[in-house]
């Protein structure tokens, strides 16, 4: 049980675990959070902590991570503990303490009216410990069932499931058509804001508790679905949700027109050692469509790789800087923030509705967009409504224009001719046991969610892994995930 120690707040301000200087780091692929950290100041920041009655920082978590409880033992210098504590709600807890925008800390009970407990740096540095201290080891468990599980995809997702249902003693193999392991983790996010070396450890460890990977391998092409199917008891697709929103605009297939994805595949790659062809965008004028995090990811990489000047544009008007009386906490805040890619000295433009790609010269390269400036009105649901045009004659320089306006569900099925079915929204349609149509074929992560958060990623594989036991042996001890959709089993 954890003690209180109510006045924690009182006596610390906040302090996170700082990124680098954004002059310094914006010149390189490195990390941009700060290596090392201060133990004591971590401690101190866990006495922050207030032990709340209801603890909103959890049903903030998406797989409701027992946060007070660790904040104490950090406080208490009970790190192993605080570990252990950890890796009972999430399998990764590097991937969330590295990348996760933490929802928690919007909902914690002190971000009502003051800074909120700094959950995602003391999540950091229990994992950073955790490793470093080699208390992170495989658990594989002590005897194998006779079932075998096929997991597609090796995202976050498709690692978690797989993970838990390798410790409860299934044999499992995970089919990723690319040829590493790591789903977006790999090849979306960037390698300054995330290390792929931090995949690499965990799928060793995956691997030392008997989770086969077999890369390169496409289910639906090197594999047949119905092949899959026989081959296995059960079937966890973990796909993803990598199919890119285009924009249907005059001059989309202008040369210099491309998806985010595109470039920051390549960039992956590129930094991994691959010669391979990368998007030319040294001394250009860069422009990304979607105001969202694929769209500051594709910033920060263009700064990286020399680009005379970055924009980023977003359709609607700039959030404002306080909660709007419809977003009152414990929500999540549509409040204004500068993201890490425009510390590096980005500019973004708001209220910006781009009309056509337009080639000046005629030889076949975008050289500006055509745009208005707009104000909108609002549906009660926060959709875009109505359009006012205050500027209809915007024109943005731009050699080179990256299109990251958003995701519409996976990019395949390969179950299709199976029965699995796409909802409205292109996601699979899974029941509450997170089965699809065709019996023993589970789905989990983006695939079903849509584009989301690895923390989801993380939860959705856990509840899939606890669905898929729970279908083969008639009863499960995998935990819930808490946040994500749980009906009692059985
Ligand atoms: C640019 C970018 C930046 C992001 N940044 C963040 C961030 O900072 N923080 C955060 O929390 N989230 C971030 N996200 C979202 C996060 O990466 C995803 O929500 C998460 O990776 C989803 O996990 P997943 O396992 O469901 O799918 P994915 O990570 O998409 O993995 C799916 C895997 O399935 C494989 N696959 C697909 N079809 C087949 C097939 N037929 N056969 C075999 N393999 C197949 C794919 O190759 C892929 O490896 C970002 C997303 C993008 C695009
Ligand atoms: S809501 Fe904040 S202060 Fe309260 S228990 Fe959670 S982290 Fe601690």
């Amino acid at each position: 049980m954890t003690e209180p120690h109510p006045n924690g707040w009182r006596d610390h301000d906040r302090a996170d675990i700082e990124k680098r200087d954004p002059a310094e780091r914006a010149d390189d692929f490195d990390e941009i959070w700060q290596e090392t950290w201060d133990a004591e100041t971590l401690r101190e920041q866990g006495k922050r902590c207030m032990d709340c009655g209801v603890p909103t920082c959890m049903s903030g978590c998406p797989i409701g991570n027992v946060v007070p409880e660790w904040n104490d033992l950090v406080y208490r210098d009970d790190w192993k503990r605080a570990l252990d504590r950890l890796h009972e709600t999430n399998n990764f807890p590097e991937f969330t303490g590295y990348t996760c925008p933490a929802p928690c800390e919007s909902a914690c009970v002190l971000a009502y009216n003051d800074d909120p407990v700094t959950i995602k740096s003391i999540e950091r540095a229990i994992v950073d410990v955790g490793w470093a201290e080699g208390w992170i080891t495989p658990e594989p468990p002590a005897e194998r069932t006779e079932y075998h599980v096929g997991v597609v995809g090796s995202g976050p997702a498709g690692l978690a499931a797989a993970q838990q249902l390798a410790r409860v003693g299934h044999r499992v193999t995970v089919y990723e058509r690319d040829d590493a392991v790591g789903g977006l983790m790999r090849y979306g996010i960037p390698d300054f804001k995330f290390r792929k070396s931090r995949i690499d450890r965990r799928t060793d460890q995956l691997r030392a508790e008997g989770v086969t990977f077999q890369t390169n391998t496409e289910v639906g092409s090197d594999v047949a679905a119905d092949t899959l199917v026989a081959d296995h008891d059960a079937v966890c697709l973990a796909v993803g949700a990598q199919r890119q929103r285009d924009i249907d605009l005059p001059g989309r297939d202008l040369d210099g027109v491309h998806f985010a994805m595109e470039y920051l595949r390549q960039t992956n790659r590129e930094q991994a050692g691959d010669d391979a062809e990368r998007i030319p965008v040294e001394g250009r004028d860069v422009v990304v469509l979607g105001g969202g995090d694929t769209g500051a990811d594709c910033v920060a990489t263009a700064h990286r790789h020399g680009a005379s000047q970055v924009v980023q544009i977003g359709i609607r008007e700039r959030p404002p800087e306080e909660r709007p009386p419809n977003n009152p906490w414990p929500e999540q805040p549509k409040t204004y923030h500068e993201t890490y890619a425009q510390e590096e000295d980005g500019s973004e433009a708001f209220g910006v509705d781009t009309q056509a790609f337009v080639d000046t010269d005629g030889d076949g390269h975008v050289d500006c967009l055509d745009a208005e400036r707009v104000e909108w009105s609002y549906d009660e649901d926060g959709a875009r409504a109505e359009k006012t045009v205050v500027d209809p004659s915007l024109e943005i320089s731009a050699d080179v224009v990256f299109v990251a306006i958003g995701f519409t569900g996976p990019t395949n099925n390969p179950f299709e001719d199976l029965g699995v079915e796409r909802a409205a929204d292109g996601t699979f349609q899974t029941d509450e046991r997170k089965m699809t149509a065709v019996e023993g074929v589970f789905a989990a992560g983006d695939a079903t969610r849509g584009q989301s958060l690895v923390v989801w990623a993380i939860g959705e594989g856990r509840d899939a892994a606890r669905h898929v036991d729970a279908y083969l042996t008639g009863e499960t001890d995998l935990p819930p995930s808490l946040a994500t959709d749980n009906p009692p089993l059985l």
